[in-house]
């Protein structure tokens, strides 16, 4: 980065709904950034119109079939299209890259990340799963090489708002009494149990405020995406879940809040806009402009607060549980919660089938230090293995 003008940034998921709002932020300052890596699975005709927008020195396609296709389509470009995961971390790695936003959708995203983490670059972190599976590793190679972490998730990003950073990556928890998760509920927050259950896809994809990749979608309607940033922020902020509390706001205003000691909360506000938490994160220690429409308090209507009920929502209380203990928990927490949500999605179990795959299957693995990766990623194997078999069970009637 010394002698550049511009930071280098790395876009993973770059087709994606986070990945969509983070080159919209990036095109309104041409000044300071510069696209130089963009990442996709098999998105070939969005890749293909991304590239020749942004002109990244290297496209990745996890999909090899993918990148051949795109390498055609971008032939007459200077873009160089790479595939294979090594590849992927070595890209991220490279001298080319200050910048990395991690927006790969699940499990997928662990590997590239924790290789931006070992390399020392900025890291905003979208792809919550990576620190749902490895917090401790994450952290730790973070540590060590001098990564900041900038949280994007927008509670994360919030709480990272109010605590004292005093432009420190790691924020001090002085005085901190807890940490405040505001969920908006999600589009099932006043239905009645049954109605829950039986829930179609398009029901559940149906987010109130937030416009989002399918598949956290699902997990906002379950309040697992609530469960799933509980353990992040525990690992985030090196704070133990049971001062993490999670209320219901169902406007998404108020976008977390910070206890303090003394009675004092601090909360962030703002549009539901993800290109908030995204150009904090490119700018962060400065602010610049994200395009988002300003807070119309006169406007905005009242803003409410209601607990979260784990009774209809039973996802919440297993993350919260994983979150309690600790080792591998979370990694077949967020595994089964995959599986099932994939299954729910192509229509083989019912919503309310979710928490059960999920239980299930953690209460038929046993609980492991995750002392490397390799550990995380054989745990994460035998819970989608436990999770396919749950969830064939169920599609089955048995
Ligand atoms: P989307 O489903 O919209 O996009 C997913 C992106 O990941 C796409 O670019 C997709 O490429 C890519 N991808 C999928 N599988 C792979 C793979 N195996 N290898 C490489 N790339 C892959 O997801 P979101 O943008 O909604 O979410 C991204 C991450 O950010 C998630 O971890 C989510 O939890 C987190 N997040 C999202 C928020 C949001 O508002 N959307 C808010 C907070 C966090 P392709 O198009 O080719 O399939």
């Amino acid at each position: 980065m010394e002698g550049r003008s511009q930071q280098f940034v790395a876009v993973l998921g770059a087709t994606g709904s986070i990945g969509t709002s983070t080159l919209d932020v990036l095109v309104r300052h041409p000044d300071r950034f510069k696209v130089s890596v963009l990442a996709a699975n098999t998105s070939v005709d969005h890749m293909t119109s991304l590239c020749r927008l942004h002109k990244p020195r290297y496209a990745h396609m996890a999909d090899s079939d993918s990148a051949e296709r795109l390498a055609e389509a971008v032939a007459d470009c200077d873009t160089q299209v790479m595939t294979g995961a090594d590849e992927l971390c070595a890209l991220v790695q490279s001298p080319e890259v200050d910048v990395v936003m991690a927006a790969i959708v699940g499990a997928a995203g662990l590997l590239s990340t924790i290789a931006a983490a070992r390399a020392g670059k900025k890291l905003l972190l979208a792809n919550k799963e990576s620190l749902v599976m490895a917090g401790a590793l994450l952290m730790d190679a973070a540590e060590a090489s001098g990564a900041v972490i900038l949280p994007i998730d927008s509670e994360h990003n919030a709480i990272f708002q109010c605590l004292d950073s005093n432009d420190r990556a790691v924020p001090s928890l002085d005085g901190v009494n807890s940490i405040i998760l505001t969920a908006s509920g999600g589009p099932f927050r006043l239905w009645d149990a049954d109605a829950i259950y039986s829930a179609t896809p398009t029901q559940a994809i149906a987010h109130p405020n937030w416009n989002m990749g399918a598949k956290i979608s699902v997990d906002s309607a379950s309040l697992m995406n609530k469960g799933l940033e509980l353990i992040e922020a525990s690992w985030l902020f090196r704070m133990p879940a049971s001062r993490i509390e999670v209320v219901v706001h169902p406007q998404s205003i108020v976008h977390s809040m910070v206890r303090y000691d003394d009675g004092s909360v601090l909360a962030q506000l703002g549009n539901p806009d993800m290109r908030t938490p995204i150009a904090y994160g490119l700018a962060w220690p400065e602010r610049i402009d994200a395009g988002v429409k300003p807070l119309d308090f006169l406007n905005m209507g009242p803003l409410e607060f209601e607990a979260a009920d784990t009774a209809r929502f039973p996802c919440l209380r297993l993350a919260r549980e994983s979150a309690q203990a600790g080792g591998t928990s979370s990694v077949i927490c967020n595994a089964a919660n995959e599986v099932a949500v994939e299954a729910f999605l192509s229509q083989r179990i019912e919503f309310g089938n979710i928490p059960i795959v999920v239980e299930n299957t953690l209460a038929g693995l046993a609980n492991q230090e995750p002392v490397s990766i390799d550990v995380v990623l054989k745990q994460d194997s035998l819970a989608r293995q436990c999770a396919a078999a749950e969830v064939e069970r169920i599609s089955k009637g048995a």
